[in-house]
């Protein structure tokens, strides 16, 4: 039970990630103090659960992850890696739900993989790590993959990763190197993954799938603040005249790795207290920071509920 920040409800943190040695070993990445902080899944990521009074992580491989993976050997490899996440979890199936990680290279793959994870694997959605080799969720090869989601009624997380090079170049330059966080965390993974949820709006899925469910980090990528402008000027000269209504009834969003007061209200506001959810981005965020800022929130209990606890165990089905 969660101590400190909960009314004597369970906590819930949902975008709180993990890595598989075999995935970072199929991308050629090296070992770090961060990739074994990642791959650690049990004493010490309790532990600092515990002391923070996070009672469930729902969590879900880091970037790239297996957006940067392609083949048949990526498909064998996702199918291995859920199904050693779900092992893993068994050392307290209490304390973790998960997202699956889909080998989206291959949709149709990728809609059974998610298949296999929510019926066989019990987790409550999918985790999906930027574009796929340049290509954004809402092109048509990958509706398969949505209409799965949709048919299984679970929700799909849309998390940011590493910018495609050629937005990198044209748009970051010279400053992809010298501030490295200027093309991610700090402004580039929000127009990505902003777009990508911009995108599935406009693309018509969700006429398709009514009960489509999208989930964004980082307190809605920006758009909650933008949702006048963008609703206004989109229905000026398109097709698109309630953008607000359909973001609002597809999309939630989470407080990762974002803990501004100003930013959680305006979110509210906009989106409604049950479109809101409480996350940290561990291990790139502490628990501690998390925690520490959510506990001095001015919000009253029953939005406290709904944010911590409440709106998770509903979309999720905990
Ligand atoms: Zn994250």
């Amino acid at each position: 039970m969660g101590k400190g920040i909960s009314g004597g409800y369970r906590v819930v943190a949902l975008e709180e990630h993990y890595g598989d040695p075999h995935v970072r070993q199929a991308l050629g990445r090296p070992e770090s103090a961060l990739t074994r902080r990642l791959e650690e899944f049990g004493a010490a990521r309790l532990q600092d659960m515990d002391q923070t009074g996070i009672d469930v992580q729902v969590v879900s491989h880091s970037a790239p992850g297996f957006q940067a993976l392609t083949g048949a050997e990526a498909v064998a490899l996702a199918r291995t890696v859920n199904d050693r996440l779900a092992d893993m979890m068994a050392v307290a199936p209490d304390r973790f739900a998960a997202f699956a990680s889909l080998p989206t290279g291959d949709p149709e793959a990728a809609a059974d993989e998610l298949e296999h994870a929510v019926v066989d694997l019990k987790f409550k959605g999918a985790n999906i790590n930027g574009l796929t080799q340049g290509r954004f969720l809402d092109e048509p090869e990958f509706r398969p993959l949505l209409a799965r989601a949709a048919a299984l009624g679970v929700p799909i997380y849309l998390h940011p990763s590493f910018p495609h090079p050629e937005v990198s170049r044209i748009y970051y330059g010279d400053y992809a190197r010298t501030h490295p966080m200027f093309e991610t965390a700090g402004w580039g993974a929000t127009v990505e993954t902003g777009t990508m949820a911009m995108r599935l709006v406009l693309s018509g899925v969700l006429d398709e799938h009514p009960g489509l469910q999208f989930i964004l980090g980082h307190l809605g990528e920006g758009i909650p603040y933008l949702m006048e402008r963008i609703d206004e000027t989109l229905a000026r000269d398109t097709p698109m005249k309630d953008f607000r209504r359909y973001f609002t009834k597809h999309f939630s969003v989470t407080t990762s790795g974002f803990f501004s007061d100003t930013a959680l209200a305006l979110c509210i506001a906009e989106m409604g207290i049950d479109r809101v959810m409480f996350a940290v981005d561990w291990p790139y965020v502490s628990n501690r920071a998390a925690v520490d800022w959510f506990s001095k929130v001015d919000i009253d209990e029953s939005a406290r509920h709904r944010i911590l606890s409440a709106n998770a165990a509903r979309l999720l089905g905990l």
